[in-house]
């Protein structure tokens, strides 16, 4: 079971999680990132966690 962990007050909605998801499993909704969608179809492939600029995603098994 795969979490995805977003500290969103400190998001500066940059959407690079956005586009860095080879799953969309995220979108910016009023200037911040919030998941979308199933997150079991989740290929831990960690984009989102290296590529968040200020470092407030976390995805933990
Ligand atoms: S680990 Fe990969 S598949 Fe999972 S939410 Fe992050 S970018 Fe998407
Ligand atoms: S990459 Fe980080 S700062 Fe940028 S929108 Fe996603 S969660 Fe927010």
């Amino acid at each position: 079971m795969v979490k995805i962990e977003v500290e969103i007050e400190g998001c500066i909605g940059c959407g690079a999680c956005v586009n860095a998801c080879p799953v969309s499993l995220f979108k910016i909704v009023d200037g911040k990132a919030k998941i979308v969608g199933n997150t079991d179809t989740c290929v831990l492939c960690r984009a989102c966690e290296s590529t968040c600029p200020v470092g407030i995603i976390k995805i933990t098994e």
